[in-house]
């Protein structure tokens, strides 16, 4: 039986999400890595427990997500009927489609056949009526962009999602979108880009878009999957991400310019009493676009760490230039 921290909300900070009424923790927790079926579920639920009991109230996943497909939101399912049964209104839980899920001409992309389906079972999956946010996951080529925006615009109103928003869609595409939805009557909530001191393209033209339209922002991957920690600093360990079994960060990712660049990172953080983890999600805050950091994390220990961010979130500004210029800005 899980109880959670009478603490809890102490020392979150809660950010509104960006002209709507909705506010996120500022450190949000995604299950893209560690929460599929062939993790262990009692390292993922301690994972929730913990992050839920320091105040993060966010919860991302897509279908997608485990492997194999569709566990992570099992695992997660499973996680909130044992333990967060009488929780549900004090949590934020999106899901999203957009990527590969089924076989066949149905199962990917931005159809509203694909996109109504996908979240029909994700809900199953879940074992919940509805989710928060529910995203279109990446931009389709081919669909028109009205079919897409309708379907979401649907999934509102069968009451199957309370938000909609879109990820990985570029600043003109975002605008686009952004104003069919208004067209149709609901606001686009959030847009959740891939956002790190490695990784700035939201800086050209996306953050901007974000402002105008009053739409929160998310980021993914903020601390470059672990390389903007000090994990790297001596070697590959075995029981990181780059080691493990994940397509998604191999050993060769973990280059020596990037180690490099991330030891002198480290000496600023340390002089800012940080770890290099925790200056890279404040740096990724620094911005009032974005709401919220997405991080991952495989232990609980991590989440400790990265959650004590929010206790330096100003930079000067020959820190932020030092920062630039060790990134080649
Ligand atoms: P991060 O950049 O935060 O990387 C997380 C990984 O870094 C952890 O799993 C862990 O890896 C390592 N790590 C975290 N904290 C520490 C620490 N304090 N010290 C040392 N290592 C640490 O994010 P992710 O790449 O995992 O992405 C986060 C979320 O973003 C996903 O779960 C998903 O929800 C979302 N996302 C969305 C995408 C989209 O297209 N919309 C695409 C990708 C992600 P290790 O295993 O090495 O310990």
């Amino acid at each position: 039986m899980y109880t959670p921290e009478s603490t809890r909300y102490d020392n979150m900070v809660y950010r509104r999400c960006g002209k709507s009424g909705l506010k996120l923790s500022a450190i949000s927790l995604g299950m893209w890595h560690n929460f599929g079926g062939y993790d262990r579920f009692e390292n993922s639920r301690a994972i929730v427990r913990k992050c839920f009991d320091l105040g993060i109230t966010h919860f991302d996943l897509a279908n997608n997500y485990g492997p194999p497909a569709g566990s992570a939101e099992e695992t997660f399912g499973k996680i909130l009927k044992d333990d967060f049964a009488g929780l549900r209104d004090e949590l934020v839980i999106s899901t999203k489609a957009g990527y590969g899920m089924w076989p066949g001409p149905y199962g990917d992309w931005g159809s509203r056949k694909y996109l109504i389906s996908s979240l029909d079972q994700s809900l199953n999956r879940l074992g919940i009526p509805y989710v928060d946010i529910f995203y279109h996951h990446r931009p389709d080529p081919e669909t028109p962009l009205e079919e897409t925006m309708d379907a979401l615009v649907s999934i509102v109103r069968q009451g199957k999602a309370l938000y909609v928003g879109l990820s990985n869609y570029s600043a003109e595409d975002t605008k686009k979108a952004s104003s069919m939805l208004k067209g149709m009557g609901v606001k686009c909530l959030i847009h959740q880009p891939k956002y790190s001191m490695f990784v700035r393209n939201p800086e050209n033209g996306l953050q901007e878009v974000l402002e105008e339209e009053g739409m929160g922002s998310i980021a993914f991957s903020p601390l470059a999957q672990g390389l903007l920690t000090n994990k790297y600093f001596n070697g590959i360990p075995e029981d990181s991400r780059a080691a493990g079994k994940s397509v998604f960060l191999n050993p060769e990712a973990v280059t020596p310019d990037k180690v490099e660049i991330s030891k002198k990172l480290n000496e600023i953080a340390a002089e800012r009493g940080q770890s290099l983890a925790q200056m890279a999600l404040a740096w990724v805050l620094r911005n009032p676009v974005t709401t919220s950091v997405l991080i991952g994390a495989s232990k609980t220990i991590q989440v400790e760490e990265n959650v004590k961010a929010l206790n330096n979130l100003e930079f000067t500004a020959e820190e932020l230039t030092r920062i630039d210029s060790i990134l080649g800005k």
